[in-house]
């Protein structure tokens, strides 16, 4: 590990992705949350044409942009970026507004019926700063996600970034997003 500044970072293979939603089921669990409330949606996608398709299982979460829309369009400060690249909600701060929600283009954010605030993935931010991994990297049964600090060059993303080729979703918005996706 270096002593540079963190930046907390994930690649997942969807190709490995059996649509168990077990990643969902634990982020539920992790943050508390009712059955409608969902930080972590699995899209099923089908390619090529019958006879001759495939369905896939893209995971999708709050992607940690570098550039994020939804801090700039939030009136109060509520929605900030911290110095390791997680993007956070202040839930005392938040005022409902839902310009966030309108800004981000992943949809990745929810409003909680219940406290009226917005709220989303934070990379269980709490777990990893105690040396843990979110809680979606690991109960997946199939090692979907790997987790770490981009800036570290012989952490387990770097290398395993290495090795793949990859993208980042809606890379021609600009929005610089933190989770990488395999290509294959
Ligand atoms: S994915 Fe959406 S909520 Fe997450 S940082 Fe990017 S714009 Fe904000
Ligand atoms: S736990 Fe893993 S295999 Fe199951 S849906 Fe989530 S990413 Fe896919």
């Amino acid at each position: 590990m270096t002593d540079t500044i963190k930046k907390w970072g994930m690649l997942i293979d969807s190709s490995k992705c059996i649509g168990c939603h077990s990643c969902t089921v634990a982020c539920q669990n992790q943050n508390e949350l009712p059955p409608r409330d969902n930080f972590n949606r699995i899209e099923e996608r089908e390619y090529g044409k019958f006879p001759n398709f495939s369905r896939r299982f893209l995971p999708v979460q709050c992607q940690h942009c570098d550039n994020p829309p939804c801090v700039k369009v939030c009136p109060v400060g509520a929605s900030y970026k911290r110095q390791d690249g997680v993007v956070m909600v202040d839930a005392q701060k938040c005022i409902g507004c839902k310009y966030c929600l309108l800004s981000c283009p992943y949809n990745v954010r929810v409003i909680s019926e219940e406290y009226g605030h917005v709220h989303k993935c934070n990379f269980c931010i709490e777990m990893v700063l105690k040396g843990e991994k979110p809680a979606c990297v690991t109960t997946c049964p199939m090692g979907v996600r790997v987790f770490g600090d981009l800036n570290d060059p012989g952490g387990e993303i770097s290398i395993a970034l290495a090795k793949v080729s990859h993208i980042r979703l809606l890379k021609e918005l600009n929005t610089k997003p933190s989770i990488y996706y395999v290509i294959k």
